[in-house]
C-alpha cells in the first residue's frame, strides 16, 4: 500500500517529542489535584507552538489554521488536554483582525514571545446562556473610560491569563434596531482588574478545566482597550468562531485517535476465553466503526482548515467539523471504555479521564443543537428557530 507522506509530519514529530516530557502520569496527577498544567503550558509557549498563527511581523510563526490545528491534535493524541491552552491560539485572532495598529504592536509581540497570555474570552452569562444578544453585562463610557458591570459564567483560564477578551453591551438592547448591534469587545488586563472591580470565583467541575464565574462591579477599563468599533463586538466574536470550532474539532480528532489506539492495543493483548478479546467481532467491529468515523470527521476538519487558510467562507465546514469530530471522539471514548471492561474505570488507565474530557465538546464552546440550528438555517434555508 502506498501511503502519501503527511505534509505536517515535521510539526507532528516536534510536538510529540515535547509531549513525551509530559506523560500520562503528569496529567493524571494534575487531574487528581485539579491543578493547572503550568510546566506543560510554559514548555509549549517557550517552543513557540501557541504563537503558530501570529504573523511573522509580530514575532509569530505565521502559520495557518491547518498547522495550528495539527499542534492541538497532537497534544490530545499524546494523552494531554489542549483545553488548558487553546484560548491563546484563537483569542489573539480577535486582536489581529479587529485591533488597532497600536493594540497589535502593544500586545502581539509579547503574546508571540510567550510573555503575555491571552487565554480567556468572556461571553457566556448565567441568565442568558446561548442567547448571547441578551447579555446583561454593560460597559458605559464615562470620562475617557468604560465602566463595566455585570456577571459572566464558565470563563476559562482567567487565573492563568494576563489578558481577556470581554463582550459587553454598550448600547441597551431596547435602543438598537438589530439585536446583534450595540455590543462591544474590550481587551481586559486581568493583572490590573482582578480585585479592582473584577472578582473571580472558580467553578468546580467534571474535568480538570480551570473555569470561573466573573463579577464586574464598576470595573474601569481605559477607552483605548475597546477593540475595533463600538457596537460591532458581536460580529467580531462571530468572526473568531470558525477558527475556534475547527481547532476544537482537531482536539477531538486527537482524542479519537488516542482512544482507538488504546482500544486496539488492549483488544490485541487482553486474553479471555483463551483468545484475545479483539478476535470477537463484537469487540473489533465497534473499534473499526469508531475509527471510520474519526477518519471521516478528520476530512471535514481539514476542509474547514483549507477554506479558512484560503480566506474563504468556512462557517458550514467549521461547524460540521466540530459536530462530527466531537461525536466521533465521544463514540471512540465509549468504545475504548467498553473494550477495557472494568479496567476502563481505573484511574491509572487514563481512559476515564479522557472520557470525561472529550465529553465536554458536545456542550462547549458551542452545543450540538446550536450547530444543527446553524446548518438548518444557513445551509439548508430552513426557517430560523429562535
Ligand atoms: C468547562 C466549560 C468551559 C467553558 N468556557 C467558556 C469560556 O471560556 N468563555 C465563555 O464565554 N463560555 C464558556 N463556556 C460556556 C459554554 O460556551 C456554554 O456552556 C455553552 O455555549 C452552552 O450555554 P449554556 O451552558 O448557557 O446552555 P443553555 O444556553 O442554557 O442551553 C442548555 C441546553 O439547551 C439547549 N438549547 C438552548 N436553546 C435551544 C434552542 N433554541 N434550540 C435547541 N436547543 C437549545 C442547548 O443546546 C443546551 O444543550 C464554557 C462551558 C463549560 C462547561
Amino acid at each position: 500500500m502506498i501511503v502519501a507522506a503527511d505534509p505536517h509530519q515535521e510539526i507532528r514529530d516536534a510536538v510529540r517529542q515535547l509531549c513525551r516530557q509530559f506523560p500520562d502520569e503528569y496529567f493524571r496527577k494534575l487531574d487528581e489535584e485539579k491543578a493547572y498544567p503550568d510546566a506543560f503550558v510554559d514548555a509549549l509557549m517557550a517552543a513557540g507552538w501557541l504563537a503558530a498563527m501570529i504573523p511573522q511581523e509580530y514575532g509569530g510563526a505565521g502559520l495557518g489554521l491547518t498547522e495550528a490545528s495539527v499542534v492541538l491534535e497532537e497534544i490530545n493524541r499524546s494523552g494531554g488536554n489542549s483545553g488548558a491552552v487553546h484560548g491563546q491560539m484563537y483569542n489573539m485572532g480577535t486582536l489581529l483582525r479587529h485591533g488597532s495598529n497600536a493594540q497589535k504592536n502593544k500586545y502581539l509581540p509579547s503574546i508571540a514571545s510567550g510573555k503575555l497570555r491571552i487565554q480567556s474570552m468572556a461571553v457566556t452569562e448565567p441568565t442568558t446562556g446561548t442567547d448571547t444578544t441578551k447579555i446583561k453585562t454593560t460597559a458605559v463610557k464615562k470620562d475617557g473610560r468604560y465602566v463595566v458591570n455585570g456577571q459572566k459564567v464558565w470563563i476559562s483560564r482567567v487565573q492563568h491569563s494576563d489578558l481577556m477578551i470581554l463582550l459587553a453591551r454598550t448600547t441597551p438592547l431596547a435602543a438598537v434596531t438589530k439585536k446583534s448591534e450595540g455590543m462591544s469587545i474590550f481587551v481586559i488586563d486581568l493583572r490590573e482588574s482582578i480585585g479592582r472591580g473584577l472578582t473571580v470565583v472558580p467553578i468546580p467541575n467534571m474535568v480538570n478545566h480551570e473555569t470561573n464565574e466573573l463579577f464586574f462591579d464598576n470595573l474601569e477599563v481605559p477607552e483605548e482597550n475597546l477593540v475595533g468599533e463600538e457596537g460591532k463586538g458581536f460580529r467580531y466574536i462571530l468572526d473568531g468562531l470558525n477558527a475556534e470550532r475547527t481547532l476544537i474539532a482537531a482536539e477531538c480528532i486527537g482524542d479519537g485517535y488516542w482512544f482507538i489506539e488504546r482500544a486496539r492495543k488492549y483488544a490485541n493483548e487482553r486474553v479471555v476465553f483463551d483468545r484475545p478479546i479483539g478476535t470477537n467481532q463484537g469487540v473489533q467491529f465497534p473499534i473499526a466503526e469508531a475509527y471510520i468515523e474519526v477518519e471521516a470527521a478528520n476530512l471535514m476538519r481539514f476542509k474547514a482548515c483549507e477554506l479558512f487558510d484560503a480566506h474563504e467562507a468556512c462557517g458550514p465546514q467549521a461547524n460540521m467539523a466540530k459536530y462530527l469530530a466531537a461525536k466521533a471522539s465521544w463514540e471512540a471514548a465509549n468504545v475504548c471504555l467498553q473494550t477495557h471492561g472494568g479496567f476502563g474505570f481505573a484511574t491509572e488507565y487514563d481512559i476515564e479521564r479522557k472520557f470525561r474530557e472529550t465529553r465536554l465538546y458536545q456542550v462547549a464552546p458551542v452545543s450540538t443543537n446550536m450547530i444543527f440550528a446553524y446548518v438548518a438555517e444557513h445551509v439548508l434555508g430552513l426557517p430560523r428557530s429562535f
